[in-house]
């Protein structure tokens, strides 16, 4: 089965076939140095020249859960975050932190709309018991990017502290973290990475890391000061999925051989394919072209084609398509370009989509 959904994604041979390595147990040293080389790998592909400044917590658990352990573990007492919520992911950043009783109420745009950093500045000024501020980079229920540096500048010119989720994002889209004072990035492994889903993590800042440790915990599971020794080196508190862990490292040496700005022109070249024969057979994107992400795209369904319709054709010749979500679940499909995806699986897939579109054409 071909995966156009935003994750878990098709993975390369080379990946599936590190599951098989040797059982280990992961308090002896050959999972500590497998979880050494991943977290070395992440800081070099994700802060290249500024591995030094950064750390890596890495969490067994899907992507929310680095997400969730990036905004508990970042409060001082007494503190709040506040979140930038135009889409899903947003939203969800927005109810984690009503859930833990540690937000102020967000900063909500419409689906599809951008934050205006001002907007931020003017919240920060009038907000002074917030110390956080969370964004998501991808929206992934649109493919909308949104201005993680100018959001980032604007959060640190008022001293606070910029946590971006990207977990849609890395891998996908250019992100320059260390350049951007952004302090905390959630990313996961079953995206963009191209490994398999069940690892993720966090990528922090160190000086950050240091103020983190004096901060109150707010849960087990997910409190990241526990996941770091005192050198910033990666521990792990509670049992990983080490097989999960294996491939992990292994997606992460194909990212790197691949190049990360490689893999980023790859996804871009797959995005332009898939948009420019959408145009051709009529499809209208949701999101303007300057604001698409490399990885996702929203289209409107055409007239008289229910998504379900769509969706169950093309699974009948073999790939997957994504629903929209919340409002526009009737209204949208998605198209998504992360993963080992060649050439031919997307012109394959362009092919069966055309054809399903004639015949539901013809049969109205
Ligand atoms: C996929 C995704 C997540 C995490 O989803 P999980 O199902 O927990 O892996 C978080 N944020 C964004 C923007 C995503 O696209």
């Amino acid at each position: 089965m071909i995966l156009l959904n935003p994750g878990p994604v098709n993975v390369s041979e080379r990946v599936r076939q590190a599951l098989h390595r040797p059982d280990i147990c992961h308090r002896e040293r050959e999972f500590a140095d497998l979880l050494h080389r991943i977290q070395d790998k992440l800081l070099k592909a994700f802060v290249p020249g500024a591995e030094q400044d950064y750390t890596a917590a890495v969490i067994t658990g899907s992507g929310t859960s680095a997400v969730e352990a990036a905004l508990m573990s970042s409060l001082p007492q007494g503190k709040r975050s506040l979140v930038i919520n135009n889409g899903v992911y947003g939203e969800r950043m927005s109810q984690m932190t009503l859930t833990h009783r540690m937000g102020i109420p967000d900063l909500k745009l419409e689906w599809g709309k951008r934050p205006d950093p001002e907007v931020v500045r003017l919240a920060l000024r009038q907000h002074q018991e917030v110390h956080l501020v969370g964004m998501v980079h991808h929206e992934t229920t649109l493919g909308l990017i949104n201005p993680a540096k100018e959001i980032a500048d604007v959060v640190d010119s008022q001293n606070r502290v910029f946590m971006l989720d990207a977990v849609s994002s890395l891998a996908g889209d250019p992100l320059d973290i260390a350049g951007s004072h952004i302090y905390l990035v959630a990313g996961t492994s079953g995206k963009c990475i191209q490994g398999f889903p069940g690892v993720s993590f966090v990528l922090i800042r160190r000086g950050f890391l240091q103020r983190m440790r004096s901060y109150p915990r707010k849960s087990w599971y997910l409190h990241l000061p526990h996941y770091l020794d005192e050198e910033g080196r990666a521990t792990v508190p509670f049992t990983p999925a080490v097989q999960v862990y294996y491939a992990f490292d292994e997606a992460l040496s194909e990212l790197l051989e691949e190049g990360v700005a490689k893999r980023i022109e790859r996804y871009k070249r797959a995005a332009k394919l898939i948009r420019d024969r959408m145009k051709t057979l009529g499809l209208k994107p949701v999101v303007p072209a300057e604001f698409q992400s490399n990885t996702l795209t929203a289209y409107y369904l055409p007239e008289g084609l229910s998504y379900e319709l769509l969706h169950d054709r093309l699974k009948e010749r073999g790939y997957v398509i994504y629903a929209g979500q919340g409002q526009l679940e009737s209204k949208i499909f998605r198209v998504a370009n992360m993963g080992a995806l060649s050439a031919q699986d997307l012109e394959g897939f362009l092919a069966a989509f055309q054809e399903v579109l004639e015949q539901a054409a013809v049969s109205r």
